[in-house]
Parts: structure tokens; sequence; C-alpha cells
């Protein structure tokens, strides 16, 4: 028997989803409008009542929080070379500077060590990522922040759903940005949202959006600050509004299956393959991957078209920002950031999305188990 390809990723849309979208292209109004307004609401109630707008991608959202905490030229922004490069390419965006700091081995986010030792007088903000949906120490974190007084923008792309001492990412903290592009948690095909302090913050965060317009002023209307375009539409918010009532079941659904993986690796897998499997972390993370650092003696190249060829898909998040060529010309070089370097060459991810059953599971780790042997 032939099994079909199972996808590394794949959102999971119903059936309302799709009356929704249709209802919204019926009405005659599908940009920014009331089904944004509608999604806004719902999501600051989940994050405690804290002021929440949303953008059209996490990358926006993100360039969007760096500009109302003022980050500017000359401001240094620590964040770490584990992430999609948009992390990095926000910080340059706004003129700032990247400063990066190396990765804990084990869980594969920024090392808060290493990232106190890198505050220099020039730090503005600090930009931690929590790759897969696992936050860092956020205790220490903001520690850190209030210590050196710096603002901290929280690159929470993959941690919708996730929790620290049972508080949901986002509901505490300072500025927290969420991805809700395709591969995400939740999705409204390509959006994000942003988590402010207050009133001020959003209002700000609304020009950013939209050309800088404010309503009072000159004749109702006027610019005061350059903003960009960045709303999020009425079709991609009535999927969002659909999808965030999933998110609880979407996350103990992921819970499930990474715990599933768990138990199918078995506790040899680690020393009779060399691959290692993530930190078993049930408690805060949104399981958003699943993700393997491959042992030294297979190629990240030769595991994935050997996986394609058991039809498993298998995905590469990430390499290390600070190799790609953009990062070299700019003064990064091989050697500087050896975990992540290491980690970065051999980072692979599993098959993992809401609508995999547990037998998807088992099929994929035969399968690592036949390549890697
Ligand atoms: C997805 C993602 C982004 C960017 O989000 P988009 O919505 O694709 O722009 C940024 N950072 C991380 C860590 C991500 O996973």
């Amino acid at each position: 028997m032939t099994s079909a390809f199972l996808p590394f990723s794949k959102p999971t849309i119903d059936e309302a989803t799709i009356s929704a979208v249709a209802e919204v292209l019926r009405s005659g109004w599908i940009t920014s409008g009331p089904k944004v307004q509608a999604f806004e609401a719902m999501l600051s109630e989940y994050f405690g009542g804290r002021p929440v707008r949303t953008f059209n991608s996490g990358t926006c959202t993100m360039e969007i929080a760096l500009r109302v905490a003022g980050i500017g030229p000359g401001d240094e922004v620590i964040t770490t070379p584990i992430s999609w490069v948009a992390t990095a390419n926000v910080i340059i965006e706004v003129g700032a500077t990247p400063v990066f700091a190396d990765i804990d081995p084990v869980t594969r986010n920024i090392d808060l060590d290493r990232l106190e030792a890198a505050i220099t007088p020039r730090t503005k903000a600090l930009l931690p990522v929590y790759l897969s949906g696992l936050p860092v120490d956020m205790d220490r974190l903001y520690a850190i922040a209030a210590k050196h007084n710096l603002r901290v923008i929280e690159d929470a792309a993959q941690a919708i759903g996730s929790s620290w001492n049972g508080k949901p990412i986002g509901s505490f903290g300072d500025l927290v940005s969420f991805s809700f592009q395709a591969n995400k948690n939740i999705t409204t095909a390509e959006g994000g949202c942003l988590v402010l302090n207050n009133a001020d913050e959003a209002r700000l965060a609304e020009k950013y959006r939209l050309q800088g317009v404010t309503r009072s002023g000159f004749d109702g209307l006027d610019v005061d600050v350059l903003g960009g375009k960045f709303n999020m539409t009425d079709i991609s918010a009535a999927i969002g509004l659909n999808q965030f009532p999933l998110l609880e079941a979407f996350t103990a659904k992921r819970r499930a299956l990474a715990k599933r993986y768990f138990a199918a690796f078995g506790l040899a897998f680690e020393a009779t393959t060399g691959a290692q499997l993530p930190p078993a972390n049930f408690e805060n993370s949104n399981w958003h991957m699943f993700q393997l650092v491959l042992p030294n003696h297979i190629s990240r190249a030769d595991f994935m078209a050997a996986m394609k060829d058991h039809q498993i898909g298998i995905g590469y998040h990430y390499p290390a920002i600070h190799l790609l060529t953009l990062y070299r010309e700019r003064g990064f070089r091989e050697g500087m950031f050896p975990i992540a370097e290491a980690v970065g060459r051999r980072i692979v991810s599993l098959p993992m999305f809401a609508a995999m059953d547990e037998t998807d599971v088992d099929r994929a780790v035969s399968a690592v188990k036949l390549v890697l042997q």
C-alpha cells in the first residue's frame, strides 16, 4: 500500500470559514472594516484586555512594533540568529542595528546569559523569538529588560496559544507580535497582530498601519508620521474570526501529536542515531513545530530527499541568519555564533499540524528511523 504524501504543515480550514469568507466577498465591503474590528476585539479579550491591532503580515507587525517603541538609527536590538530572516530584517528596515547572541543548544532559543552579555550603552530593545512556540524564561527576560531599562519586542510569531506560568504569551509583557501566516497555528492566510501597552501606543500603531493618517487636525484628516499600507482585510479577519475559537483545540491536538512523537521515537532514539529531539515541554509550548537536530553523519539535504522518497515532507527552519549573504555583507562571519551555526545546518521540522493523526506521526517516525540508520 502506498500512502499519500504527508506535508510538514497544512492549514485546517473548515466549511464555516469558507462560508464566512464568501459572505464578506458578497457584502460589498472587503477591506478593513467590521470583521477586522471584531477580530481585534476577540484577540484583545484573549490577551486579558490589552489593546490589539492587526496587520497584513507578521513581518510588518514586527516593524511597526519597533517603530512604536521608537527604535531607529543608532539603536541596537539584540536577537537570535536562529529564526526566520524577517526577525532581523525588520531591525535593519527601521534603521537600527541587529546584534545577535548565540542560542541555547537545548531550547534552540536565544541564550539569556549571552543576551545579557551583548547589552551595550546603545542597546534599546531585546527581540526574543520563541522557536517552535517554546517561550524563553519569561521571568528572566523581563528581569534583564528592567535591570537595563530596555524595551522588549517579542517575536511571538510562532507562539499563539503558548503560555508561561499558565498565562497566555501576549497577555503580559511589553510589545508582543504574532503571525497568522498560512503555516502558523491559526491563520488569516497572511496577517499578524500586535499586543500593545496602552491606547496611545495603539493609536500610533494605527497611524503606522495606514499612511500616518489621523482623523483629528486639518480638515478632519491629517498626516503627522510616515506610515505605510499594512492594514488587514475583512476577508482575512473573517478567516481569523473562525480560526481563533479553534485555537485551544488545535493546541491540545498538537501537544498530543508531540507526545506521540516522543513515544514513537522511544528512549533510545537519541543514543542510537545521534539526533537530538526537542525539549519535551507540554506546559508552555504550543508545538508549532516538532524539530530534530540531525546527527553529523547525514546532510540535511540528503535527509530531506530521503524523507521525500518515503512520502514525508520536511521543513527547514532555519539557517543561521548571520551567515546569509545580506548579513555577511554587514560584517557577520562564520564562527561568531557556533551553536547557531551547527544547529542551523542540521535542524529539520517534521510534519506537525492540527489535522494530522497519530498514524501520520508513526509513519514519519518510522521513516526517520530508516533514513538515519
Ligand atoms: C512567520 C514568522 C515571521 C513572519 O511572519 P509573516 O506573517 O510570514 O510575515 C517572523 N518571525 C518568525 C519567527 C516567524 O515564524
